[in-house]
């Protein structure tokens, strides 16, 4: 499945927003379906972890596609109102 990005995924990837600290790597929210949602979500969520975690200013956020059998919810899908699959613009809060 090509993708906006310019990269072709897998076609039933999971995407998330991933942070990245050295060895350590979380996965902030998602699942989504589709890349795009889960590159729209990064700014917010960015947002988010800087707000728990004032030292994540630091770390490398981004986003990365999982298999499909990985769907568990990313660590600040509550904080976010993200609900499993949700899409963008998000359904709920602002
Ligand atoms: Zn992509």
């Amino acid at each position: 499945m090509s993708c906006d990005c310019g990269e072709t995924h897998h076609p039933n990837a999971n995407y998330y927003v991933s942070v990245r600290d050295g060895p350590r790597f979380d996965l902030l929210a998602g699942p989504f379906d589709d890349h795009a949602i889960a590159l729209a979500w990064v700014d917010r969520a960015t947002a988010a972890a800087n707000d728990v975690w004032p030292w994540s200013h630091f770390y490398a956020f981004g986003t990365v596609a999982m298999q499909s059998t990985y769907d568990k919810p990313g660590k600040l899908n509550e904080r976010l109102a993200i609900a499993a699959r949700d899409q963008w613009p998000p359904t709920k809060g602002t």
